[in-house]
């Protein structure tokens, strides 16, 4: 029998939590010991508020509870991201978790609307999707299981509090018998013959030993950027985003069952309900906006009034090269950043932990494990880099430098490959496992102003009056089934109310 590994975890944001509560909820004592590190001096970044649904795969997995995590988190729920002044200043479109309507005759339900567009039945794709109708309305209920109904062609993910989230995850983890430390790592000794982390040692002079590190110190990178000299590479050429203003303000009555997306003269801004503020943020390149300026817009654009002063992040996008080197794997902050358009980081960070979870290593690391491991994290990383650099790329706006630069620059080949596949008949990406579907694909697309040429030859199989008959029924139902869930606010009240929540019909009375 192999010993229990002695497990490191330094750092306790997101992504030291989240990996403690993984590895406490899913492994016995008898397969790993787990020691977590951090320094309430330091503190976390903290502002990762919008998640995806894939969280609620982790959530399940090591059995948190969900309308407990949600009131303990001021949570609300988020049913897509809606983008406004992205194609071009006045374009408005979400990106939904689902589906725009149902396959028809084997083939995707956007060829089937592309041909009665051509036809010249300019049917709105989004009234097709039951998430967007959903979200305009600020409706909510969870989707049903039966996969013949419209309404289970959605999925839902959460907004909320994340050091709430943080705090949560501690309790979980130290409950199933993670041990935590209070204080600062000051050194990293490498093991000399090796080359392994051997130890950390705090600023109380105590030596901390283990089998395996997780660096999750965050942009910091402890372990595996200042020890193990792990190579960065950057991607900010094609996303030059690289600070963050962040402010919450008071509750608004806009109540949205979505986080907001408002492109800016050299970035955009971000707005996130939850159940006591709403969070906000600006994200800008600095290479085209004084820190000042974008701090100025910031504070002009929220809808209710600040709580605090703005706090100001910088992060370049890119990512570790190998985040699993030798006995340490970094996850989140550590092992690369992508700018939070799409909600990523904490979707990655769950991908790295169920990653380690399935190739976890006994007493010698199998370097077989750790290659397939860095192969799935650079993979899930490159994909969600081009999806992010579509939204910047497939502009039009002409009126601020940033737009004209993301434009006019040079893609990576992946993703010419997919906008041109797209623009020749509609044609979409569809992976096997991992960030984006199809359906997300067409969302931005279609959203950011491309207009396939054609489409698959299959949907001309359907007669015509046949098709405008479904969409039109598709149509209805969506629209009377919508019309009929309760509102998110009112789901929220009985579903998972927070003792902090601010009631709505008080949110903005002061502002
Ligand atoms: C502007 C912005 C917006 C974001 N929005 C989203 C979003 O909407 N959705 C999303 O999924 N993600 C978002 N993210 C990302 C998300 O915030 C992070 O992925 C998440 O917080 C994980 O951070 P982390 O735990 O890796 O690092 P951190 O939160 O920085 O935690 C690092 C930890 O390491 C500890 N530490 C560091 N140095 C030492 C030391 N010497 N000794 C001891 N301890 C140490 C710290 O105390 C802390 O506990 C956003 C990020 C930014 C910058």
């Amino acid at each position: 029998m192999d010993k229990p590994l002695r497990v490191v975890i330094v750092g306790g944001g997101t992504s030291g939590w989240m990996t403690a509560a993984a590895l406490t909820g899913t492994l016995k004592p008898n397969i790993c010991r787990v020691r977590l590190i951090e320094s309430d001096e330091i503190g976390i970044v903290g502002v990762g508020e919008a998640t995806l649904p894939q969280m609620r795969e982790y959530n399940e997995a090591i059995g948190i509870i969900e309308p407990e995590m949600m009131a303990r988190t001021n949570g609300t729920f988020k049913l897509a991201i809606q983008f406004r002044d992205w194609g071009f200043k006045g374009s408005e479109y979400y990106h939904p978790f689902g589906k725009h309507g149902q396959p028809l005759g084997g083939i995707g339900f956007h060829h089937h609307w592309l041909r009665a567009r051509q036809a010249g039945r300019a049917y709105d794709l989004e009234d097709f999707s039951y998430a967007v109708v959903a979200s305009r309305r600020q409706k909510f209920e969870f989707p049903v299981s039966d996969l013949k109904a419209i309404n289970s062609t959605y999925s839902y993910a959460y907004h909320f509090d994340a050091s709430l989230y943080a705090k949560y995850l501690r309790g979980f983890s130290e409950q199933r018998g993670a041990v935590r430390t209070e204080g600062r790592v000051v050194d990293v000794t490498l093991d000399p013959l090796s080359g392994d982390v051997a130890s950390v040692t705090m600023d109380s002079g105590e030596v901390i030993t283990g089998d395996l590190f997780i660096d999750c110190s965050g942009f910091r990178a402890l372990l595996i950027g200042k020890a193990l000299n792990s190579p960065f590479e950057s991607w900010n050429k094609w996303l030059p985003c690289d600070r963050a203003w962040a402010v919450p303000c008071d509750r608004s009555p806009d109540f949205t069952p979505y986080t907001r997306s408002t492109a800016r003269e050299a970035g955009w801004q971000w707005r996130i309900p939850l159940q006591h503020r709403t969070g906000n943020g600006y994200v800008f390149s600095s290479g085209f906006i004084e820190e000042d300026k974008a701090r100025e817009t910031l504070m002009a654009n929220l809808d209710g009034a600040a709580q605090q002063d703005p706090r100001l992040l910088r992060f370049e996008a890119g990512r570790r090269t190998a985040s699993w080197t030798r006995n340490c794997v970094a996850i989140g902050l550590a092992s690369g950043f992508l700018e939070p358009l799409e909600s990523t980081s904490i979707y990655l960070v769950q991908a790295a932990v169920m990653a380690l979870l399935r190739f976890f290593p006994r007493q010698k690391i199998d370097p077989v494990l750790v290659a397939e491991f860095n192969r799935r994290v650079d993979n899930e990383y490159d994909r969600i880099r081009d999806f992010l650099i579509l939204h910047y790329h497939l502009n039009t706006r002409d009126d601020a430098e940033i737009w004209r630069y993301c434009r006019n620059m040079s893609v990576p080949d992946s993703l010419a490959e997919k906008i041109e596949m797209f623009r020749h008949r509609g044609h979409l990406p569809a992976y096997k496992d991992g960030l984006f579907s199809p359906a997300s694909w067409l969302s931005v697309l279609h959203g950011q102003g491309l207009v396939p040429r054609g489409y698959e030859r299959l949907a001309d199989n359907l007669e015509f009056d046949d098709l405008v008959h479904r969409m039109d029924e598709l149509h209805g139902k969506i629209d009377a089934r919508v019309d009929a869930m309760p509102s998110h606010d009112a789901f929220i009240r009985d579903y998972c109310p927070s003792p902090e929540a601010v009631p709505l019909e008080r949110a903005g009375a002061v502002a």
